[in-house]
Protein backbone atom coordinates (compact mmCIF):
# COMPACT_ATOMS: atom_id res chain seq x y z
CA UNK A 1 0.00 0.00 0.00
CA UNK A 2 2.22 2.90 -1.06
CA UNK A 3 -0.56 5.70 -1.92
CA UNK A 4 0.77 7.73 0.54
CA UNK A 5 4.03 7.74 -0.89
CA UNK A 6 2.81 10.94 -3.23
CA UNK A 7 4.04 13.18 -0.39
CA UNK A 8 6.97 15.00 -0.40
CA UNK A 9 9.42 13.48 1.85
CA UNK A 10 9.67 16.73 3.88
CA UNK A 11 6.29 16.78 4.83
CA UNK A 12 6.43 13.35 5.69
CA UNK A 13 8.61 14.26 7.94
CA UNK A 14 7.07 17.01 9.47
CA UNK A 15 4.17 14.15 10.18
CA UNK A 16 6.15 11.90 11.65
CA UNK A 17 7.73 14.56 14.42
CA UNK A 18 4.17 16.17 14.77
CA UNK A 19 2.63 12.41 15.50
CA UNK A 20 5.88 11.56 17.70
CA UNK A 21 5.73 15.03 19.35
CA UNK A 22 1.94 14.76 20.18
CA UNK A 23 2.49 11.28 21.36
CA UNK A 24 5.26 12.12 23.69
CA UNK A 25 3.03 14.93 24.97
CA UNK A 26 -0.09 13.11 25.44
CA UNK A 27 2.26 10.56 27.26
CA UNK A 28 3.78 13.17 29.16
CA UNK A 29 0.03 14.59 30.04
CA UNK A 30 -1.01 11.26 31.46
CA UNK A 31 2.59 10.56 32.98
CA UNK A 32 1.75 14.37 34.65
CA UNK A 33 -1.40 13.27 36.35
CA UNK A 34 -0.37 9.77 37.72
CA UNK A 35 3.00 12.30 39.47
CA UNK A 36 0.24 14.46 40.73
CA UNK A 37 -1.52 11.68 42.37
CA UNK A 38 1.37 9.74 43.58
CA UNK A 39 3.12 13.05 44.80
CA UNK A 40 0.29 13.02 47.42
CA UNK A 41 0.35 9.52 48.39
CA UNK A 42 4.52 10.39 49.14
CA UNK A 43 3.38 13.29 50.63
CA UNK A 44 1.07 11.70 53.32
CA UNK A 45 3.37 9.18 54.13
CA UNK A 46 5.83 11.69 54.72
CA UNK A 47 3.63 13.27 56.81
CA UNK A 48 2.54 10.06 58.44
CA UNK A 49 6.29 8.75 59.48
CA UNK A 50 7.39 12.54 60.42
CA UNK A 51 4.38 11.66 63.25
CA UNK A 52 5.31 8.21 64.05
CA UNK A 53 8.25 9.21 65.13
CA UNK A 54 10.77 10.68 62.31
CA UNK A 55 11.87 14.17 63.52
CA UNK A 56 13.61 12.28 66.64
CA UNK A 57 14.39 9.07 64.94
CA UNK A 58 18.18 8.15 63.42
CA UNK A 59 18.47 10.28 60.22
CA UNK A 60 19.62 7.93 58.26
CA UNK A 61 16.67 5.45 58.91
CA UNK A 62 14.47 4.46 55.32
CA UNK A 63 11.17 5.15 54.77
CA UNK A 64 9.44 3.64 51.85
CA UNK A 65 7.96 5.93 48.93
CA UNK A 66 6.07 5.19 45.89
CA UNK A 67 7.85 5.23 42.82
CA UNK A 68 6.46 8.13 41.04
CA UNK A 69 7.23 7.15 36.88
CA UNK A 70 3.66 7.78 36.38
CA UNK A 71 3.81 4.54 34.31
CA UNK A 72 0.34 4.22 32.53
CA UNK A 73 0.12 0.50 33.92
CA UNK A 74 0.55 1.36 37.47
CA UNK A 75 3.91 1.15 38.60
CA UNK A 76 4.44 -1.01 41.98
CA UNK A 77 7.62 0.61 42.16
CA UNK A 78 8.96 1.17 46.18
CA UNK A 79 11.54 3.34 47.40
CA UNK A 80 13.09 4.06 50.34
CA UNK A 81 14.53 7.47 51.10
CA UNK A 82 15.24 9.00 54.18
CA UNK A 83 13.11 11.83 55.50
CA UNK A 84 15.47 14.41 54.53
CA UNK A 85 16.55 13.16 51.43
CA UNK A 86 12.45 13.28 50.33
CA UNK A 87 12.16 16.76 52.21
CA UNK A 88 15.27 17.70 49.54
CA UNK A 89 13.75 16.50 47.01
CA UNK A 90 10.24 18.09 47.33
CA UNK A 91 12.03 21.93 47.79
CA UNK A 92 12.30 21.64 43.81
CA UNK A 93 8.87 21.55 42.01
CA UNK A 94 8.85 19.35 39.47
CA UNK A 95 11.42 16.50 40.80
CA UNK A 96 10.18 13.28 41.18
CA UNK A 97 11.75 9.89 42.92
CA UNK A 98 11.31 7.07 40.54
CA UNK A 99 12.97 3.24 41.02
CA UNK A 100 15.94 3.03 38.59
CA UNK A 101 15.83 2.38 35.65
CA UNK A 102 12.06 4.14 35.46
CA UNK A 103 12.91 7.01 33.88
CA UNK A 104 11.84 8.00 30.53
CA UNK A 105 14.29 9.65 29.15
CA UNK A 106 12.41 11.73 26.05
CA UNK A 107 10.06 13.00 28.82
CA UNK A 108 12.19 13.91 31.58
CA UNK A 109 16.15 14.48 32.90
CA UNK A 110 17.91 12.63 35.74
CA UNK A 111 19.40 14.99 37.79
CA UNK A 112 20.55 12.82 40.79
CA UNK A 113 21.17 9.01 40.24
CA UNK A 114 21.98 7.10 43.35
CA UNK A 115 21.94 3.79 44.74
CA UNK A 116 18.27 3.43 45.88
CA UNK A 117 16.58 5.84 43.62
CA UNK A 118 16.57 8.39 40.95
CA UNK A 119 15.63 11.64 41.10
CA UNK A 120 14.21 13.42 37.30
CA UNK A 121 13.11 16.15 36.28
CA UNK A 122 10.51 17.37 33.86
CA UNK A 123 11.70 18.35 30.21
CA UNK A 124 10.44 22.05 30.29
CA UNK A 125 10.40 22.41 26.60
CA UNK A 126 7.15 19.68 26.59
CA UNK A 127 4.98 21.36 29.36
CA UNK A 128 4.10 24.04 26.87
CA UNK A 129 3.06 20.75 24.46
CA UNK A 130 0.89 19.38 26.70
CA UNK A 131 -0.82 22.50 27.89
CA UNK A 132 -1.51 23.50 24.54
CA UNK A 133 -4.16 21.24 24.16
CA UNK A 134 -5.75 21.53 20.12
CA UNK A 135 -9.74 22.98 20.74
CA UNK A 136 -12.00 20.39 20.46
CA UNK A 137 -10.14 17.42 21.02
CA UNK A 138 -12.20 14.61 22.26
CA UNK A 139 -12.35 14.41 26.25
CA UNK A 140 -10.70 11.50 27.15
ZN1 LIG B 1 8.07 3.14 38.53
Amino acid sequence: MGSGRSLPPSRDRIVGAFRRLVSVSMRAERQARNEALLRDVNERRAAIDRHAGGSWADPTELFEFVCECGDAAGCEGRIEMTLDEYDALRRQDDRFPVVPGHESPEIETVVERHERYVIVDKNPELEPLVEDDPRGAPSR
